[in-house]
């Protein structure tokens, strides 16, 4: 019997909408369709915009304890159909069921940290008679929703980092609207009727679907969208920024992330913590450890443990306990890895381990030998592959750590404080992580990048930051 296709609905304002025009959803991993969404048009994103101007008026007025029972309340209803959240995640994007669950976890910790920052949205006193002639002059400063904030959001945590878009506007009094990556629109449709069940007010929130190249021009340039945030690759990324205008936009952008281990480190951790950063989500993951740099000294022995370990992930069906590696999002991009193996390969590079493709599947790649100049190593990969080099001393992995255009998170495993401080100071990165690969991230922590993986950054708290304005304010008392 053939199963079921659920056909959904998107949320505009505080409707829930269909469409004739529909997008298929697959399973990336069985190519089986699983469900179908609106496809939207233009005139959809220009009502939503509408309904949103008018969601931002309701939203900057709704107390904050309203604020806080909303998000908390999206929290619980999630939490109490994790199950139901989880399976979307894997079923619709490349996450196994166990990577699935963890994303959950998170989402609820967004939402309910989001609750939290809301009372912590402070101003700050300004001691105006610091200046002759202002010494009877009482100064302030309040920070103020910017209004309709735009998400515009990737596949890979197809859940989690639309809550973290929709959790800080709505902690900070403003309304949103969510363009979630075509490939994954489920997990943030679940996620809008959290927010419905929790009573978020109608017009605070739409979730469209439709393809980005498509519908999203109007929440890039309408002059009342006062916030861009968005989560994706470079280009895509490039090419809102040179359409937005004045105004704000957040870039969380992708990059290909450095992780060095030192003759002194404790090589089984390093070894586990890599191997882990390298092929969790198939390497689909923005912090995910894409070159290694190992001292030479202890370069064989980390590569022999490295090699091993990576032998034993398990690739496969998604759904299962057991497995370790999913499938890429797409046969597009199961491609596009595959060519950029062939193409290192052919350069000179050599394959230890992987290098193969069964459908959307690439077994976990290990290249050594890779010359800085191949796309593999200079561009984000984004799958499951990573590059082993060994390298003299600290400052050479500094060097070549340092030589792309990306600079999001770095990783460095090492006993000596020295060593740590050196590479804290001279990465050219948004966050170092010391003992620990490239890819370490708490929803609360300032995330975000340089160079080409971005501007500004998320972690709730500095996500309001973004998405709220100063306003100064001097009183000025009767003059004596
Ligand atoms: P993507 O292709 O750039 O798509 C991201 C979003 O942009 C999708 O919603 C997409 O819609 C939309 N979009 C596509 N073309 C557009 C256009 N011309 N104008 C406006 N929006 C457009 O990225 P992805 O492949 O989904 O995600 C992978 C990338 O995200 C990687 O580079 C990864 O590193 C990065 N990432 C960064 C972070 C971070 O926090 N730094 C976190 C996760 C992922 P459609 O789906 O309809 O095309």
């Amino acid at each position: 019997m053939s199963k079921q296709i659920v056909q959904e609905r998107m949320l505009i304002g505080g409707k829930w909408e269909e469409r004739g025009k529909t997008i298929e959803v697959h399973d990336p991993g069985t190519g089986e369709v699983i469900a179908t969404v609106p496809s939207a048009s233009i005139h959809d994103v220009d009502h939503a915009i509408e309904r949103a101007k008018e969601g931002a008026k309701i939203s900057a007025n709704l107390p904050v304890h309203e604020r806080m029972k909303i998000l908390r309340g999206a929290a619980d209803w999630i939490e109490h159909r994790q199950h139901l959240f989880a399976t979307t995640i894997s079923q619709e994007g490349s996450k196994t069921i166990r990577e699935a669950r963890k994303e959950v976890t998170r989402c609820i910790e967004t939402l309910r940290i989001s609750a939290e920052e809301a009372r912590r949205i402070e101003g700050e006193m300004i001691p105006f008679s610091q200046m002759p002639g202002h010494e009877r002059r009482i100064g302030y400063v309040y920070r103020f929703p910017v209004g309709v904030v735009a998400a515009i959001t990737p596949f890979n945590d197809p859940l989690n980092l639309v809550a973290h878009k929709i959790g800080p506007a709505i902690a900070s009094g403003n309304a949103v609207i969510v363009k979630p990556a075509t490939l994954t629109p489920l997990s943030a449709l679940r996620l809008a009727e959290a927010f419905e069940k929790a009573g978020l007010p109608d017009k605070i929130l739409s979730v469209i679907t439709g393809y980005g190249s498509e519908v999203c021009d109007p929440l890039i340039t309408h002059k009342d969208v006062r916030f861009i945030s968005f989560t994706g690759g470079y280009e895509t990324g490039q090419s809102i920024i040179r359409k937005a205008g004045v105004k704000k936009v957040g870039m969380e952008l992708g990059s290909n992330s450095p992780t060095i281990v030192l003759e002194d480190a404790n090589v089984e951790e390093a070894v586990d913590s890599t191997v882990s950063g390298a092929f969790g989500v198939a390497g689909q993951n923005c912090l995910s450890v894409q070159r290694l740099y190992i001292q030479a000294s202890i370069y064989s022995t980390f590569l022999k443990q490295f090699v091993q370990k990576t032998k034993q992930l398990k690739v496969g069906n998604k759904a299962l306990e057991t497995t370790d590696v999913g499938p890429m999002i797409s046969i597009k991009e199961a491609k596009r890895v595959e060519k950029w193996i062939q193409e290192a390969a052919v350069s000179g590079a050599e394959i230890v381990t992987g290098g193969k493709r069964e459908g959307t599947f690439i077994q976990p790649t290990i290249l050594t030998k890779v010359p800085e100049s191949a796309m593999i190593a200079k561009e984000e990969v984004f799958g499951p592959v990573v590059i082993i080099e060994p390298v003299e001393t600290l400052d050479d992995a500094i060097e070549r750590a340092n030589n792309v255009d990306y600079g999001l998170q770095a990783g460095i495993f090492t006993a000596d404080l020295e060593h740590a401080f050196e590479a804290i100071h001279r990465l050219e990165v948004g966050g170092v992580m010391v003992n620990d690969s490239s890819d370490v991230r708490i929803d609360a922590m300032p995330f975000g990048g340089i160079k080409g993986s971005g501007l500004g950054r998320e972690g709730i708290r500095y996500a309001i930051e973004e998405m709220t304005e100063q306003r100064v304010v001097a009183i000025q008392l009767n003059k004596k």
